[in-house]
């Protein structure tokens, strides 16, 4: 549990590091931990190690965390309830697992189609509250990666945040997997693109979508030169995953 403490604060000064060299605040990029495989009990750890830390920098707000699989989140976030009270739902979501993970979501990150869009719309309405949520947006083309393709993201974002229960905050990505920093770069500065054309648009309800949500353990220097207000972090924190999907 030490040791998770321990990589928490190397992560951070990683982070400090990425954003010193962008020429960015320290603090101007918030940290999710990615959670899925890893158990609430470890879970705790980083969030303990967060909330008494001393590492995170006046203007830096508390981690948020996230989980890939909707069965993991339900069954973890109950135990983790004090510590953290909303969860992002950052993996595909099915539609049969929408009413399970508004149990516990605060947001949905993976928003990538309008039919999920308008069934998250429709479950807030049953249960008479919002939802924050990110586009989340295949910027690599990798037919592995979830997301919608960026020539189309930006009417996406718009019909998105025309409905009114859902609060469109930004947009998400999965870089690319490659190994030149040039084309992880260029990934993440389309997702940067979409954003401005949305904000530039002045559709209703998108205002407040500047989100970024993009770089995880290793690419989050690149993502955070291209401008990340959001970093997915899991093994950089965690350590790494059992070899197995759990
Ligand atoms: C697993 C995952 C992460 C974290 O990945 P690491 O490489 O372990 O940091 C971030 N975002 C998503 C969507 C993930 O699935």
């Amino acid at each position: 549990m030490a040791e998770v403490a321990a990589r928490l604060a190397a992560a951070r000064r990683r982070l400090r590091a990425a954003e010193a060299s962008a020429g960015r605040p320290p603090g101007s990029v918030r940290l999710l931990l990615a959670t899925k495989t890893m158990e609430a009990a470890v879970v705790r750890a980083a969030l303990v190690a967060d909330r008494d830390g001393t590492d995170r920098p006046a203007g830096e707000l508390p981690v948020l965390v996230g989980e890939n699989r909707v069965q993991e989140l339900v069954a973890k976030a109950p135990e983790l309830a004090d510590l953290a009270p909303g969860w992002h739902v950052i993996g595909p979501l099915q539609s049969n697992k929408v009413n399970a993970a508004l149990r516990w979501a605060a947001c949905v990150q993976s928003v990538d189609d309008l039919a999920l869009a308008e069934r998250l719309q429709r479950r807030c309405e049953a249960v008479d509250r919002t939802l924050e949520v990110l586009v989340q947006v295949n910027v690599s083309g990798e037919a592995t990666k979830s997301g919608v393709p960026p020539a189309a993201a930006a009417d996406l974002a718009v019909r998105v945040a025309a409905l009114d229960r859902l609060r469109l905050r930004g947009f998400m990505t999965i870089g690319a997997r490659s190994p030149d920093e040039g084309v992880v770069r260029a990934g993440f500065a389309a997702l940067r693109d979409v954003r401005d054309e949305v904000l530039a648009r002045g559709a209703p309800g998108t205002a407040d979508a500047g989100e970024l949500s993009m770089g995880m353990s290793g690419d989050l220097e690149a993502a955070v030169a291209e401008g990340a207000t959001l970093v997915r972090l899991g093994t950089a924190v965690f350590g790494a995953r059992p070899a197995a999907p759990a």
